[in-house]
């Protein structure tokens, strides 16, 4: 690499100085801080001051902004604190210089350097005056600090245009490219000019830029990249709970039931058989749960003959979840559909699902042929069967299919009424597939005392009551007399509309 660490008083002067309307005194002082990190610079004509940006801090996120804008075709000039010692790691083309002077050398300044040490740029504000200062910090924690990062800025450079933006992009994402990364970065700021000027940088870079309003809104966009799956958090406890539940649920039913009652250690059917169970079980919950709060939401706005008061809080976060419990459910109906094909080859056994019978197919049978005895076979049984599987298929096939159009990309090539068709119509004759598979995998065991251990019911009985009380209840949404008043009352009809007195009701803004 060919960096040169002298400084030569030329372009990098100019650079530093032409602009910057700095006395010669002062510009004397900073010959001595700047630098070029590309002798090839020297000879081409520095560009416009709006061509050119500055980025204080050469740290790892200033490092890849400044290699991205210089790819971008802007002029990079970095205001470090030590100008000469850092600027080996800096990409070629970059420009280095004291934070004076490269503050002096363009109009936007990114400032890539922990908030904890931002009382650096107190001397520099009279400098900064006019200038727009792109924040670009995070915290390490939520409420670390009482007020946001750029807030704190502003009142430290009141004369600068302060905006808060990029820092929801990680070093690592600027570097790989448009391609690789996140496409979008989130601004805000006081002063529209400033929040254009950034938003010009940003759509350069190949980046969309959406505005969030003014700097009270920085908080907001410091907390963003501190989220943990917040939407996941509800459907992720329930997955959890329902699966630790009806796992031991059947661990007692099933393993501990036979060994208690006659001896049998069956204690291997737990990494296939029993999982295999709860998978479905819980995926059939969860896709109820995706659908019920929806039926309740009507409900509630037939009976109240309005659509113009606010849903109880618990009902709104059960609502704004569903795509959560939904995917989860399908990863769920995966794994069942994964355990079910690998039950053939896991061993030469066949088993019987009632879990009460494992036959060796082979002993099975030599002891027909001993006992000269043949199977019947029998119509009604081959029907129940085909019909239980293809149920199960289609079923899984409908899950796929809406967990495709959940997708961000694939919701934004739909139109609102096919995605409703989608989510709604075919979710729930999903929902009604997979209770239909359910209810033909019990058959006729529903009706035999055996299936009922220690006067327990097995756990697909259990599974089938949510769907088939969501089914139900959907039945009787869309009864034509039911299905009338309800899209009533989404028109914006409401019951006794004219004797009500106004304040009754409850705002829908609190
Ligand atoms: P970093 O690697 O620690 O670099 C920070 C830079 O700040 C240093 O290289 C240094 O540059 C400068 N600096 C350090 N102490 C200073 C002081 N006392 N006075 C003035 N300047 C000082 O940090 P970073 O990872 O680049 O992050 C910079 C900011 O961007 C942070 O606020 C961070 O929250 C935010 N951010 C980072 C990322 C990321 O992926 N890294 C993503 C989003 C947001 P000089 O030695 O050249 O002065």
């Amino acid at each position: 690499m060919q960096k040169t660490f002298h400084c030569r008083i030329s372009t990098t002067e100019v650079f530093a100085c032409l602009c910057s309307g700095m006395t010669g005194q002062e510009r004397s002082e900073e010959k001595s801080e700047c630098m070029s990190l590309s002798p090839m610079m020297e000879a081409v004509p520095a560009p416009p001051e709006s061509e050119r940006v500055c980025v204080f801090g050469t740290g790892d996120l200033g490092r890849s902004l400044g290699l991205r804008l210089l790819q971008a075709g802007y002029g990079v000039v970095f205001g470090s604190r030590r100008p000469h010692s850092s600027s080996s790691l800096l990409p070629h083309g970059a420009q280095v210089l004291g934070h004076a002077a490269a503050s002096q050398s363009a109009h936007l300044i990114f400032i890539a350097v922990q908030r904890e040490h931002y009382d650096f740029l107190v001397p520099l504000a009279n400098q900064l005056k006019g200038k727009v200062l792109v924040d670009l910090s995070n915290n390490l924690r939520k409420n670390q600090y009482p007020e946001a990062n750029a807030e704190y800025l502003q009142s430290l450079v009141p004369g600068a245009e302060v905006v808060k933006g990029f820092n929801t992009l990680s070093a690592w994402s600027l570097q790989n490219g448009p391609s690789d990364a996140n496409r979008q970065v989130y601004i805000c700021g006081e002063s529209v000019e400033a929040k254009q000027a950034v938003i010009a940088v940003a759509t350069k870079l190949g980046f969309s830029a959406l505005d969030q309003g003014f700097l009270s809104v920085a908080r907001e966009l410091e907390d963003f990249p501190l989220r943990l799956f917040p939407q996941w958090r509800l459907p992720l406890r329930i997955s959890i709970g329902l699966s630790a539940a009806f796992f031991f649920y059947l661990l007692v039913r099933y393993v501990i039931y036979a060994y208690v009652t006659q001896g049998e250690d069956i204690s291997f059917r737990i990494m296939v058989s029993l999982a295999n169970q709860v998978c479905p079980i819980v995926s059939l919950i969860m896709l109820s749960l995706c659908y019920l709060p929806g039926v309740l939401a009507s409900f509630l706005q037939l009976y109240r003959g309005t659509k113009y008061r606010r849903f109880p809080d618990w009902l709104d976060r059960w609502m704004l979840c569903r795509k959560q419990l939904g995917l989860l459910s399908l990863g769920f109906a995966f794994l069942h559909v994964l355990y079910t094909l690998i039950i053939p080859i896991r061993s030469k056994v066949l088993i019987l699902f009632s879990g009460t019978l494992m036959f060796w197919v082979t002993e099975h049978t030599v002891s027909l042929i001993r006992e000269n005895r043949t199977t019947m076979f029998d119509t009604t049984t081959a029907w129940h069967d085909d019909s239980y599987l293809s149920l199960g298929i289609l079923g899984f096939g409908m899950y796929v299919l809406l967990g495709i159009t959940s997708l961000p990309s694939v919701i934004n090539a739909l139109s609102w009424r096919e995605f409703s068709f989608v989510q709604s119509k075919l979710g729930h004759l999903t929902l009604l597939l997979c209770t239909a598979h359910t209810y033909l995998y019990g058959w006729n065991r529903f009706l035999s005392s055996s299936t009922y251990k220690w006067y327990t019911p097995p756990g697909y009985m259990l599974c089938l009551v949510l769907p088939s009380v969501v089914l139900l209840l959907k039945l009787l949404l869309i009864t034509p007399c039911v299905d009338r008043t309800i899209t009533r009352i989404r028109q914006g009809w409401e019951r006794g509309a004219d004797q009500r007195n106004p304040k009754d009701s409850q705002p829908l803004i609190p």
